[in-house]
């Protein structure tokens, strides 16, 4: 069992995301882990630990791709798609065992004793939620809908009704009737939405997300998301080749924003952050700390009363 073999689990990466800005983090061991991120923990299919940036806490994760397919190609990617991962339906049964013993080992503080987890701060020892983020689109899997149900289930039998369930998210498939019952069922079970939206124009999406669903599609999705719900948007910004997003790109992804509000939709949040992990190709970098600082202050000016976070 995982949480009884730390060595061996030790020797698989823990999942750290991209969430915490350089402030929450204080040691070397602790930057070590989060510059880190796995979907495979232990011997587990679908579940994993991540101490998360963005919620400040620990969010169990769950992949319902292990397949390694998507429907984008980001350049910025961090899966390692040279490595085939197992193909097959998505075993429900086995992600429920997997999703109760995780939250076992959460509620009892007995994984912050793993020896990933002892130098991550106190005040990140805490359960946040569970999100739906693996290496591919969750919304994709066909039985994405009965997984949402397992995990509403599960927190509350373990007394956990109160912890977030996150859908991390393209934005894709929201169209599709199935989806969009499972986002319904969200919505009565605390979920939250995180959609990304890594472009203003057609052609940086193009460059950027290489995807299979055109832009007007995905603007639609997610303008219909937040009209529905207050929806978070995640956008990742990085160097290109070297360069930066040009100032004209930056412009015309608030104005998308800005549209969406028109719309009569609801923002929630907008996560901006930059690349912390390998990437898929080796053209891209993070931006440094200053070029965040400016961007999102040039988001916010283009986007007064939108509440921001800035992570890199
Ligand atoms: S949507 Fe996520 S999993 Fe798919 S290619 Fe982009 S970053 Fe990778």
């Amino acid at each position: 069992m995982r949480g009884r073999a730390p060595a061996a689990a030790a020797e698989r990466a823990l999942a750290m995301d991209d969430k915490l800005s350089p402030m929450a983090v204080t040691s070397a061991a602790t930057r070590r882990a989060f510059s880190s991120h796995s979907r495979v923990w232990a011997d587990n299919r679908y579940v994993y630990p991540v101490v998360s940036r963005r919620s400040g806490g620990l969010s169990i994760g769950i992949n319902l791709n292990p397949d390694k397919i998507c429907n984008f190609d980001c350049i910025y990617c961090s899966v390692d798609r040279h490595v085939n991962g197992p193909t097959g339906r998505v075993e429900t049964a086995v992600l429920r065992a997997e999703l109760r013993q995780m939250l076992a080992l959460a509620t009892s503080n007995e994984i912050f004793r793993l020896p990933e987890f002892a130098a991550i701060r106190p005040e990140l020892m805490r359960l946040n939620d569970i999100a739906f983020s693996g290496d591919g689109e969750p919304t994709t899997c066909p039985v994405f809908g009965r997984c949402c149900r397992i995990a509403a289930e599960e927190l509350k039998r373990a007394g956990l009704s109160g912890v977030k369930l996150v859908l991390i998210t393209n934005a894709t498939m929201f169209a599709r009737r199935p989806v969009r019952k499972a986002l319904e069922y969200l919505d009565q079970h605390g979920g939250e939405i995180w959609a990304k939206l890594d472009a203003g124009t057609a052609a940086y999406y193009q460059l950027v997300n290489r995807p299979g669903v055109g832009f007007d599609r995905i603007c639609a999705n997610i303008t219909w998301c937040a009209q529905v719900r207050p929806t978070v948007i995640q956008t990742l910004l990085m160097r290109i080749h070297g360069q930066p997003p040009p100032p004209d790109e930056i412009q015309a992804y608030a104005r998308r924003l800005a549209d969406i509000k028109a719309a009569g939709g609801r923002i929630k949040l907008v996560q901006l952050y930059t690349v912390a992990r390998n990437t898929a190709e080796n053209y891209v970098d993070p931006l440094a700390p200053e070029e965040m600082k400016a961007m999102s202050e040039r988001v916010k000016a283009l986007l007064p009363g939108v509440p921001l976070e800035c992570f890199w």
